[in-house]
């Protein structure tokens, strides 16, 4: 892509609810577009990179054996009287009537729906486990929408759910999706943080949020630090494997706000391996037994024959916030460095130019062919302005590897950079091999 040619809509004044950074440099580099409160529109740059999060969320659901289907964003306000959480959701849902009057609504999360397509074909103990996803539109309509993608009123979620015949069993689906999300929030590059979360009435300790440390997040957290030295890799998806990675998890302390004990933390962990700080929640797991299932009649015959209402655990991620989250993460100093895994390219060709000498545009076309040949996801910045202009908005833009074709380079080598590090002088084969790590 040349960036002339690139949609990206600069916002010059920024609105005054753009507190935190995500959200400035979201519209600043014309990623998204509020079209009213709440809800916005993906512009290409944005759109790519939470098309590239998505992916990541996809095949590591599809690697524990999650099938990937779709459900619809509007849904039948019956089921939710089944449930007994029509009444209950409350101002947050959306609800919508048809023009026979039929009351519908925009679903907010997809328990009841997916209850509702299990319990139609599912009857026997011989079927399960099962783990089914999509990932959809959601709208909450919240209170007080603020942080941009963060906590929107439409906002792009995976959501999971297992059916299993036995609590044991469920244990078992629910430590494969803690697995799937620790290893897809390393994917992404960010250190996510599973706590301990309210269970309510099912108790347990069948609840995680996973939260990423940031200054500007909503949640206070209070957490070890040697939790980040834990190794994924160690572990595999056998299942003793996973209920020892849990136990690991658990021998050190995490937790938000609301389960927080003053205590309890200064006893187990020793003063400089204390993290005190705020956090963003980017997913939730969650098993609630019976709860929907028991209302609204799913029921699966066990060995016995017996009649047993299905136990279902779920699972999100907001795969919208975590752009947000992922700038906060990696935005410092006015240089936003995006993971290499889902940044919007992979490398930006910058050549200076001038009226005069188009020289370094042509080199920096024939990089951009090469570069495209060898399926690498080029931008080449071709905009006629000076070098400390462009540099400055590469810093914005966040593309982690820049080619500067400009008075350092020679015949056959350019300048090779990697945001906020030396950049040096390497022949296109050099930079070919370099990218392709
Ligand atoms: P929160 O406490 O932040 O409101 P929640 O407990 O309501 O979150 P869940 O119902 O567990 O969230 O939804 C799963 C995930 O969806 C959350 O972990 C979060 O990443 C994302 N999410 C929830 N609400 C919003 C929102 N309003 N805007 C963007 N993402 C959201
Ligand atoms: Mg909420």
């Amino acid at each position: 892509m040349y960036l002339s040619q690139l949609f990206i809509p600069v916002t010059k004044d920024l609105p005054a609810e753009a507190k935190i950074k995500s959200h400035q440099l979201m519209l600043r580099t014309g990623m998204i577009k509020q079209s009213s409160a709440g809800i916005y529109s993906w512009l290409p740059l944005g759109f790519k990179v939470m098309k590239k999060i998505e992916q990541i969320v996809r095949e590591e659901q599809n690697a524990i054996d999650a099938q990937e289907m779709l459900m619809p964003t509007i849904q039948s306000s019956e089921i939710w009287k089944e449930s007994g959480r029509y009444d209950d959701y409350g101002e947050e849902m959306l609800r919508i009537k048809d023009r026979q009057g039929r009351e519908m609504l925009y679903g907010p999360t997809n328990e009841e729906l997916i209850t509702d397509v299990f319990r139609s074909s599912i009857k026997s103990y011989k079927s399960l486990p099962q783990i089914l996803y999509h990932i959809q539109w959601k709208f909450r309509d919240e209170i007080r929408p603020r942080f941009g993608v963060m906590r929107c009123k439409e906002f792009y979620m995976k959501d999971a759910y297992s059916f299993d015949l036995t609590e044991n069993e469920a244990k078992k689906s629910y430590n494969k999706m803690f697995f799937s999300y620790l290893k897809t929030f390393e994917r992404l590059g960010l250190k996510a943080i599973p706590m301990a979360a309210d269970t309510g009435p099912i108790g347990g300790d069948l609840s995680h949020e996973f939260i990423i440390l940031a200054e500007t997040g909503e949640s206070q957290i209070y957490a070890d630090k040697r939790i980040f030295q834990l190794d994924l890799s160690k572990y595999e998806s056998t299942e003793s494997s996973l209920s020892q990675m849990r136990k690991d998890f658990s021998n050190f302390y995490s937790a938000t706000d609301e389960k927080f004990d003053e205590t309890k933390f200064n006893e187990s962990v020793e003063k400089n391996n204390q993290i005190r700080t705020k956090g963003i929640e980017v997913g939730h797991i969650f098993y609630f037994g019976d709860k929907y299932s028991k209302p609204m009649n799913c029921l699966i015959d066990d060995k016995s024959g017996k009649k047993i209402s299905v136990k279902m655990g779920s699972y999100g991620i907001g795969v919208s916030r975590l752009v947000g989250a992922a700038i906060e993460a990696n935005y410092n100093n006015d240089v936003m460095q995006w993971p290499k895994s889902i940044s919007p390219f992979d490398v930006v060709i910058i050549p200076s130019i001038n009226k005069n000498n188009k020289d370094n545009l042509q080199k920096a076309e024939k990089i951009y062919q090469e570069l495209k040949k060898q399926n690498i996801d080029v931008l080449l910045d071709d905009v006629d302005e000076n070098m400390s202009n462009k540099f400055k908005k590469h810093d914005l833009i966040g593309i982690p590897f820049q080619i500067i074709v400009g008075s350092k380079s020679e015949e056959n080598k350019f300048e090779f950079k990697e945001l906020n590090s030396k950049s040096e002088l390497l022949s296109l084969e050099n930079i070919k091999s370099k990218l392709k790590e």
